[in-house]
């Protein structure tokens, strides 16, 4: 995809800050590169994106992202192989996102000519931050803001399109146990939960505290009109296996379109592992673990990629899930982090080059 924007401004760092950087102990999400991308939109139109050094933003006070919540966001990886050239994965389906994303809060949608061409130069600026090895990226966060000063409850004439880039090491969270949801939601029909808007995740993290003061990690949320069928965690879709059978629940306008949740779509039937999705109940995996049929459960999400489930608590009771030998989750963590990584062969064309 050769896309190129006219006057794309660059304004390079003096000197780069990255020898003072500890690539070996990498809190995630903390440290960023030298650069970031930046595009006013103003009067009705994106103006030209500028790549300018990392720095802190001047706003009004009145901002109304600071009062509606008008914010939306992506979370990307990019990675080196062993040859030093660095690769996204799927990134078109993340750009296609933000921009759902952004429609759905009235923001308006950003050109792809535009998104591309800045990533592309911000990643072969800051191209030394990305580090070769198993477990190294540099997690990419493009976002949207509302700037129009002004607490008017109405949509913003104003918007910051940014693209912040932060190296991170291989993410791995312990062992995790969730709660489903019994009393609380994530999102509703007719809501926004499939968007990634900034208003969804602070909904989750009181809900998530209580969890973690009974000693589970995350949520697993459930469906707000019954809670009786599982849907998905605070950043990570939800898989299940029951017996060599995959289950995950269908898409909807609660749920976030994962691209890791559809990749592991893709490769399990593309292996012949059968994969039914389907709204699943909490019944139903009470009754598996009964009958010892609950093989795995795993969270797929850009972050961790697969994030296996150790256990699970409902009402009150908590379950242990058996540790299976040639675990679906190990499979596709490694089949994915294979592509991502170029050391297979990528016959679905997911690898971008930047
Ligand atoms: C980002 C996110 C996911 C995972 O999406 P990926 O595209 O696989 O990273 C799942 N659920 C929620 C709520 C998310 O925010």
């Amino acid at each position: 995809m050769d896309t190129s924007v006219k006057n794309l401004i660059v304004e390079k760092i003096k000197s780069s800050k990255i020898g003072q950087v500890d690539f070996d102990n990498l809190p995630f999400g903390d440290v960023f590169t030298d650069h970031m991308m930046v595009c006013d939109y103003k009067n009705g139109s994106w103006g030209t994106p500028k790549i300018i050094p990392y720095q802190p933003l001047t706003l009004d006070p009145s901002a109304r992202v600071f009062h509606y919540g008008q914010a939306v966001f992506e979370g990307m990886k990019a990675y080196k192989d062993d040859k030093g050239q660095a690769w996204l994965f799927r990134p078109d389906e993340n750009f296609r996102r933000i921009n759902k994303s952004c429609v759905r809060l009235a923001i308006p949608e950003f050109p792809e000519e535009y998104f591309f061409d800045s990533l592309k130069t911000l990643l072969r600026l800051d191209v030394e931050w990305i580090k070769p090895g198993e477990g190294n990226t540099l997690y990419v966060r493009p976002f949207v803001i509302a700037t129009q000063p002004g607490v008017i409850a109405a949509p913003s004439e104003e918007y910051k399109f940014m693209i912040i880039c932060s190296p991170a090491k291989s993410y791995y969270g312990g062992e995790v146990r969730v709660k489903i949801a019994e009393k609380f939601s994530r999102a509703a029909d007719g809501g926004f939960g499939f968007a990634k808007a900034a208003g969804n995740y602070a909904g989750q993290f009181y809900p998530t505290k209580l969890a973690k003061e009974e000693g589970f990690q995350q949520i697993v949320w459930t469906d707000s009109s019954t809670h009786e069928y599982i849907e998905e965690a605070g950043t990570m879709n939800v898989f299940v296996r029951i017996g060599d059978k995959l289950l995950t629940c269908p898409t909807s306008d609660r749920i976030l379109d994962g691209v890791t949740r559809k990749s592991v779509i893709a490769l399990a039937r593309d292996q012949g592992i059968e994969v039914e999705i389907r709204p699943i109940k909490v019944a139903e995996l009470l009754d598996a673990t009964k009958n010892n049929t609950l093989k795995e459960m795993f969270g797929s999400g850009t972050a961790a990629v697969i994030n296996p489930i150790q256990g699970f608590g409902y009402k009150g009771d908590k379950y242990e899930l058996p540790k299976v030998e040639n675990s679906y989750a190990s499979r596709f963590k490694k089949q994915l982090t294979d592509i991502q990584y170029n050391r297979s062969e990528d016959k679905y064309g997911w690898r971008y080059k930047i």
